[in-house]
């Protein structure tokens, strides 16, 4: 459910016309409703209602500072993979203890950075990282708070490159592997064991997956527990999928249903890491049509926005709908919507049927809340587009729109040139 639909053939987020808002920011924008969003995270919240649990939203899938503003006020936490994203969670307001990092690369600095802001929890990835972490508590004097990011070797049947729970990904620590580096972690003076974490995938479309994972993890907390290491935390990551084309991903509810059912009356608080399933149809991308083109082969549609504003179709291969702003009820035309780059990898929809659109026409990318704005770039010294948010009947620019002087920022030329 969402808030983007039709009034007289306009499509409105919330009450404000989506034309109005391009004919003051200009094209291309990110649209994000406030009411989607809140709605989302209380849905996902109350999913888990009676399991002692902590919601810290994916920052990576929008890390916008108003977006994590509107999930802190909410209760929300934050799942970090970065020491930028944990400024940026800290500007917005999210308590340091109800942060967690995840990630297998993390730098000195940024573990630094994060044992000195008191964040909740580190999920460690690796053996290296877990000694690296206790250099950095002792030298910090701080027992860093710790769980271990375990692959339970489950298949999320999602594509491939957001599968991160199967044994030949470089996330986690094998299941094997596990107990023993748990035994060591209790040896090191400045870390505490209080989790186990995982995180199978993304835009997972089945509960099976989850489940399983639970249940080989509540086998390694068995063991753990015969070793005298008791687990407060248990951190079951993000990945819940959502629809874009023809998917039927469960609800919420199911989804916290057979969670809480696989989790049994174990005493942990559980920890979820959502991303996808919270923002991503909270959010549109708005763009302009420049040109259409009749092919030899097929025809174009030629739009303002590019694959530097939204990656995933020409990454994944994924599908997202395009709607028109204005829908005039004319002949529908199968074409190409492409962006204005030089890459053959820049499309949004390939022979797709869309109604029959004319330059100056608006269209919106549909369901590009989430790994939408974050995975944007200036390639092609492309200025980021504005992020705007609507709220009943205002909207908010929440991040402006770049100019080229921000395209060179922080650029300068030697001497010798
Ligand atoms: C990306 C990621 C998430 C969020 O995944 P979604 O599919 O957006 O819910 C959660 N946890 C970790 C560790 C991640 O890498």
């Amino acid at each position: 459910m969402h808030h983007f639909h039709y009034r007289d053939n306009h499509m409105f987020c919330e009450d404000v016309p989506v034309l109005e808002i391009a004919e003051n920011v200009g094209t291309p924008f990110y649209l994000y409703s406030h009411a989607t969003l809140r709605r989302h995270f209380l849905t996902f919240q109350n999913a888990f209602e009676g399991v002692p649990h902590l919601i810290c939203f994916s920052a990576k899938s929008n890390s916008n500072l108003a977006v994590l503003r509107l999930f802190a006020s909410l209760g929300g936490g934050l799942d970090i993979v970065s020491g930028g994203e944990l400024f940026r969670g800290l500007q917005a307001g999210i308590p340091p203890e109800r942060i967690v990092y995840s990630g297998v690369g993390k730098r000195e600095d940024e573990i630094e950075y994060a044992l000195q802001s008191g964040i909740m929890m580190f999920n460690i990835e690796s053996f290296q990282e877990l000694e690296l972490i206790n250099r950095c508590g002792a030298r910090l004097k701080k027992k860093a708070p710790i769980a271990l990011r375990v692959n339970p070797d489950v298949d999320p049947r999602t594509h491939p490159y957001i599968s991160t729970g199967l044994k030949q990904e470089k996330f986690g620590l094998g299941m094997e592997s596990a107990a023993e580096a748990y035994r060591s972690a209790t040896a090191f003076p400045h870390v505490e064991v209080i989790g186990v974490s995982c995180h199978i995938g993304s835009q997972v479309t089945e509960v099976a997956p989850f489940v399983d994972a639970i249940h080989r993890i509540k086998v390694l907390i068995t063991t753990l527990e015969s070793f005298g290491i008791s687990i407060s935390y248990l951190d079951i990551g993000g990945g819940l999928g959502i629809t874009y084309d023809q998917e039927s991903p469960p609800h919420p509810n199911e989804y916290g249903r057979a969670i809480s059912e696989a989790l049994g009356d174990s005493s942990f608080t559980l920890v979820l890491e959502p991303g996808r399933v919270i923002v991503g149809n909270a959010g549109i991308l708005v763009t302009r049509v420049l040109y259409t083109k009749k092919g030899e082969a097929k025809d174009f549609v030629i739009v303002d926005a590019a694959m530097n504003d939204l990656v995933r179709p020409s990454l994944y291969d994924a599908y997202h709908a395009i709607e028109p702003v204005v829908r005039d009820h004319k002949e529908t035309m199968r074409a190409d919507v492409v962006g204005p780059i030089c890459e053959s990898a820049d499309f949004f929809a390939k022979d797709r049927d869309i109604p029959c659109v004319e330059a100056g026409d608006l269209l919106t990318v549909m369901s590009a809340g989430a790994y939408g704005f974050t995975m944007s770039s200036n390639y092609n010294s492309r200025p980021r587009v504005p992020e705007v948010m609507v709220k009943k009947d205002q909207f908010y620019v929440v991040r402006a729109r770049e100019s080229y002087e921000d395209l060179i920022k922080g650029e300068s030329i030697p001497p010798f040139l």
